[in-house]
């Protein structure tokens, strides 16, 4: 097990234009300590793109001595549940847990609870009343069509709303009683005052509170106004002391209203400053939060945290190891400008660090028999095999090898095209860790399917021993067929088979129907003291973690990756 780091090491310090200025903040006092945070609206499952902002607001807390809040963003109780409250907080500290800090806490110093916009209703509430006493903000009774029909376009100004004179006095009486719970669901809203005529539709007096008689998760049945995400953001900012509130591109348009607001309350402390970057987009991966849903709900997945979605606990499930994600967040860096990322370079920081970290095995995903006819039925030898070639510390196991084995149905073939090292009739290969074999026979049941490959073995050319430098070509692996325990294996692919699978249309259109593959695999016996979270390489196949489907009696493993970019030659 590796030990949590405590200090960034130097690879672990990434620049960019957001770290310059939170350094040059610090630098010149205009801030004493950094505060940033990660809002997610618990909404759904937390996906890569946020693991990018995670890394990044996180980080920038870790590097520079401050903190990070994971603040529950959630102002929508109507499409807002309590168990994505959880699977977020278990995400968030699994992603940057390696990290552990001791100045890094989750949340609250004081627990590892996030905080949550829900907690400020009333704070916010109190902001709304003083921008109405400062006739800043008025209730308007127009219905959601006419707010938007008045609200013109970016090429046509909008018209003022009847209720924009409305008296103070008379917006306070109104902002209580929809409060009270006195009027219809969307019957009244709470709107800035700002300028109908604004280029920026930001501007055009946005409602800042409207009226849901829902439950909220968090805060039960206190309320039926709820505020919406500009007024509550930069408040709840404000609320927090956050230094700097990072977020996407998309929000960039949103600045001056954010701006807007927390300057129209005349507030007495330092105010928060937004700051936008480029959002993470992958190539062959929808992250929309709607797509995903719909993915799960039309059971086109297995849930949430299926193995073949982009959310960090379909990852964490798969077997990605979070240094992984974290390595690759620091890699494709901050910039402001919009791209597609290569999911390849994703692929290539998993291969890395499981490289680095996973500890080899033998198993066969498609087996056939292979009889080796010179060893007594009864023949039993403990073989040594390397566990990580990476890593000399990982040490030996023992590997027994006997009479009876299985190898891959494709490293077996009568008809072999030019350049196949592999097994053929008449032809040798060396049995990895173990000896070279000669294929001698094949019997076939009556549909002429192969019912085993007979080989004899050389017992001279053990790994090691003086005759093993004898050359033959290929080399497989294999299993010792009684000692062999059989393992389900869920093999994926990538679950869209287009770069682009957002493009204009349906994106269903583009699903890979065979993302997911299910075979009955022999593994080698020590599989079976694997720990839960522990990835291992089936050589020549690629990296397997233990599903959590898997029970004593029957071990499922999922592929997380394969050993080589398998798209890379189709372009
Ligand atoms: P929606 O608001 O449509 O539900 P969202 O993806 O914006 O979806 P949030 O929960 O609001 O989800 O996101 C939380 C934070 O993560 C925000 O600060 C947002 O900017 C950031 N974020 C979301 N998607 C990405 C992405 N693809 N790359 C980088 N950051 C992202
Ligand atoms: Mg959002």
């Amino acid at each position: 097990m590796k030990t949590p780091e405590t200090t960034p090491a130097a690879e672990d310090k990434p620049t960019d234009f957001i770290r310059e200025i939170v350094a040059a903040d610090l630098a010149s006092g205009r801030h004493a300590a950094v505060r940033t945070r990660f809002p997610p609206e618990p909404n759904g499952h937390l996906h890569i793109g946020h693991a990018k902002s995670i890394c990044l607001n996180f980080g920038i807390a870790r590097e520079f001595g401050g903190r990070c809040n994971l603040r529950m963003d959630d102002t929508n109780p109507s499409k807002e549940e309590s168990s994505y409250v959880r699977a977020i907080i278990a995400d968030v500290k699994w992603l940057i847990g390696g990290w552990a800090d001791a100045q890094l806490a989750m949340a609250n110093p004081e627990s590892t609870e996030p905080f949550y916009t829900s907690d400020y209703f009333d704070p916010l509430h109190d902001f709304a009343v003083q921008l109405i006493e400062k006739g800043r903000a008025y209730v308007c009774d127009l219905t959601p069509a006419d707010t938007e029909e008045y609200r013109g376009s970016p090429d046509r100004p909008g018209r003022e709303s009847p209720y924009r004179d409305r008296p103070i006095a008379e917006n306070l009486d109104f902002f209580a009683r929809m409060k009270a719970g006195e009027f219809p669901d969307s019957s009244r809203t709470l709107r800035a005052k700002i300028d109908m005529t604004a280029p920026n539709m930001w501007l055009r007096d946005p409602v800042l509170y409207r009226i849901r008689h829902v439950e909220h998760h968090q805060a039960g049945s206190s309320w039926c106004i709820y505020p919406m995400y500009d007024f509550a953001h930069g408040l709840s900012d404000y609320i927090e002391g956050i230094t700097h509130s990072v977020c996407t591109l998309e929000f960039e348009v949103h600045r001056p209203l954010y701006d807007w607001i927390l300057q129209a309350l005349e507030l007495p402390r330092k105010l928060p400053h937004q700051y936008e970057f480029a959002r993470l987009n992958l190539s062959y991966t929808v992250m929309s939060k709607r797509k995903l849903l719909q993915l799960v709900r039309d059971k086109l997945v297995k849930g949430w945290d299926d193995p073949r979605l982009p959310t960090i606990s379909g990852m964490r499930r798969r077997g990605v190891p979070a240094d992984a994600l974290r390595r690759f967040a620091y890699t494709i860096g901050i910039t402001k400008y919009n791209g597609v990322t290569d999911v390849a370079v994703l692929e290539h920081a998993i291969r890395q660090q499981l490289n680095r970290t996973a500890v080899r095995r033998l198993a066969v995903l498609r087996p056939i028999k292979l009889i080796l006819t010179n060893l007594p039925d009864d023949y039993y030898e403990g073989l040594e095999a390397i566990n990580n070639p990476e890593d000399p510390e990982a040490g030996q196991r023992a590997l027994p090898f006997s009479r009876t084995l299985y190898i891959e149905r494709d490293d077996f073939s009568e008809t072999p095209p030019p350049k196949f090292f592999r097994l053929k009739p008449g032809g040798e290969v060396r049995l990895k860790y173990a000896y070279i074999i000669k294929c001698d026979d094949v019997i076939k049941d009556e549909s002429g399917r192969i019912q085993e490959v007979r080989c004899t073995v050389d017992r001279e050319s053990r790994s090691g021993l003086a005759n093993a430098n004898r050359k033959v070509k290929g080399t497989i692996h294999w299993v010792s067929a009684p000692h062999a325990i059989e393992t389900e294996v869920r093999l994926y692919d990538r679950l869209f088979t287009s770069p682009d699978p957002d493009d204009e249309g349906d994106f269903l259109r583009h699903l890979n129907p065979n993302s997911l593959e299910i075979v009955t695999a022999r593994a080698e016996p020590s599989l079976a003291l694997l720990g839960a979270a522990a990835t291992c390489q089936f050589e020549r196949l690629g990296y397997f973690t233990l599903d959590p489907d898997s029970s004593p009696d029957h071990l499922v493993m999922n592929r997380t990756i394969t050993l080589r970019d398998n798209w890379a030659k189709n372009g």
